[in-house]
């Protein structure tokens, strides 16, 4: 299967111009990787101006009405978004709990959107508490979701602690052994097989000097890039690192 590298730009670049700018180099040099896929999740306005695949970086946990602000599933799609992250950390610490990434879920799959949902526990304890903090973000995210959509969803693993400016990320050797964890947690819900295909990916902190052992050590499926996603030249590295594995 083809890897996968989604590039997170949060609030990020400060005019559409830039975004439509910024995209359309980084495409320029996807489009030449036949064996990765690259998604750009870039701010909602930008969604439907910029080139290549793209996904929306949230969804809101209603359908549609009044609620001031807020942006459907179904208007992401429509604005030309294929995937949506679900649940990343940034979105967990302005309150979105285990219920509400659950309904986000829900909604962006009923959308015909590809979530992204990301799991990570914001600190390691010597007890290994944090697996029991990821498998419980899995499994509430996945109540109530058809097994035949289960394998629809990617999953990012990103430890909060190893995200953003000054955090360290995690090792490779560590990203192998919590990408078997995610899956057993998935087979435990959903069978072996739909948990084989199921894809996941690492974030946090990931940049062209350690994307490689990433593929290589830590066989992941993909990466999730944040501050990375935003130059040219450290991105489409990362992708030609994916193109290699
Ligand atoms: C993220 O916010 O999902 C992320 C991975 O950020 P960074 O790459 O900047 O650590």
């Amino acid at each position: 299967m083809k890897k996968l590298i989604v590039g997170n730009w949060k609030m990020n670049p400060a005019s559409l111009r830039a975004a439509v700018e910024l995209s359309r180099k980084i495409q320029a040099f996807a489009r030449r990787r036949k064996n990765v896929s690259v998604v750009i999740c870039p701010p909602a306005p930008f969604l439907g101006s910029i080139s290549g695949i793209s996904g929306a970086q949230d969804v809101s946990v209603e359908k549609e009405g009044a609620h001031t602000g807020e942006i459907s599933a179904e208007m992401a799609k429509s604005a030309g978004a294929a995937y949506a992250i679900i649940g990343h950390s940034e979105r967990r610490l302005r309150g979105d709990t285990n219920d509400i990434v659950n309904l986000k879920l829900k909604r962006a799959l009923s959308a015909g959107l590809t979530p992204i949902l990301c799991v990570g526990e914001r600190e390691r304890d010597q007890n290994e508490h944090y697996l029991s903090v990821i498998s419980s973000e899995v499994r509430h995210a996945l109540l109530g979701v058809p097994k035949n959509k289960v394998s629809k969803i990617i999953f990012a693993y990103e430890p909060v602690w190893a995200i953003g400016k000054g955090s360290s990320p995690l090792n490779a050797d560590e990203a192998f052994h919590m990408g078997i964890f995610i899956r057993k947690v998935i087979s435990d819900i959903v069978g072996d097989s739909a948990a084989k295909r199921a894809r996941i990916l690492y974030g946090g902190s990931v940049e062209p000097k350690n994307a490689h052992e990433f593929f290589s050590v830590g066989k992941v499926d993909g990466l999730l890039v944040g501050r990375e996603s935003l130059s040219v030249a450290n991105f489409s590295e990362i992708i030609a690192h994916a193109a290699k594995n």
